[in-house]
This record gives C-alpha cells, structure tokens and sequence, in this order.
C-alpha cells in the first residue's frame, strides 16, 4: 500500500513533447502527416544501416512517438526506406516494391551506400546509389547515420 500510495503522489512523469520539425517536409507528399507507414527495404546494405534503423524505431529513440511506423508490405506503406547500394539482384524488386506502396509516397535513402554508393562504389555487382533507380525524395548521409538522423528524417515527413 505504500509503495501505491507512493506512486499516485508522484503522478506521471513524462518529458515534454520535442517541437515539431523545422525542416521543410518532402514536397512528393505533402498530404502525409500524423501517422506515416515506413516500408524498409535492404537494397544490398552491410547491415550495419539496419541496426541504426533498428534503434530508431527502438525505445530509446522511439520513432513511434513521432508518428512513424513499421510495416511489414508495401501495400500498407507511406514511404520507403532504403538502406545500402542497389545490387543488380534487388533493382527489379526495388522498383516492385515502390509499384506497391500507394500514391501520395515518398523515398527515404538512408545511408552512405543509398546516397551515393558510399564504399561499394565501383563493385561489380552494383548498379548504383537509389537515386539510380528510383526517385528519392529524401536522403539521411552517414555510414551508418545515427538513430538520431533516421528519427530527424520522419519527423519531417510526419510533420511531428
Ligand atoms: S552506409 Fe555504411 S553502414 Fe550503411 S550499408 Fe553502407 S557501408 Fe553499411
């Protein structure tokens, strides 16, 4: 009983609400805000973008407060996001996938190797950065970019 009584002194605690982006959002969707369905694709990364991602989306970063959200088919999706240099293998299903996802979208690079081919530049089984292949609406540099930058570049797509 004391520890309930404790607790209903104290009351909730929570940190005050970040103010919203300032960033302007991607003009391919400026419909999207609120709750945006996120889509990721590997496109031939190391691995190393996926567990920044991971984080982002993770307790401590929490992309979810801001509005963003995973999704496991590209039917249900508002934006992509694409990690590593396009390899020759996943250019076609890069393409399907966006096919998939719903008018008004928008495509997130996230990475080095999804900008501008970072470190796989010039290897023989890439055809090239996303842009290459398809349109991209935002990019997030960094090998891999911090959770941090990952969240930054929802924000401004959510618009929170
Ligand atoms: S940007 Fe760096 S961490 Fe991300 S896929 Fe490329 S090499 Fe790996």
């Amino acid at each position: 009983m004391r520890l309930l009584r404790a607790i209903r002194r104290a009351g909730r605690a929570a940190e005050d609400a970040p103010d919203a982006p300032t960033a302007p959002r991607p003009v391919a969707a400026p419909e999207l805000g609120g709750s945006v369905q996120v889509r990721h694709v590997d496109a031939g990364s190391c691995n190393g973008c996926e567990m920044e991602i991971a984080s982002a989306f993770g307790p401590v970063y929490d992309a979810g407060r801001y509005g963003a959200r995973l999704v496991a088919s590209p039917r249900h999706a508002d934006a992509l996001l694409v990690t590593g240099v396009v390899t020759r293998n996943m250019a076609g299903p890069l393409r399907r996938t966006l096919d998939a996802v719903p008018a008004p979208r928008v495509v997130v690079a996230v990475g080095d190797c999804a900008c501008d081919r970072g470190v796989f530049a010039g290897a023989y089984g890439v055809v090239g950065a996303v842009g290459d292949v398809v349109p991209v609406d935002l990019s997030v540099p960094g090998c891999p970019p911090r959770p941090e930058a990952v969240v930054a570049a929802l924000r401004t797509v959510t618009g929170r």
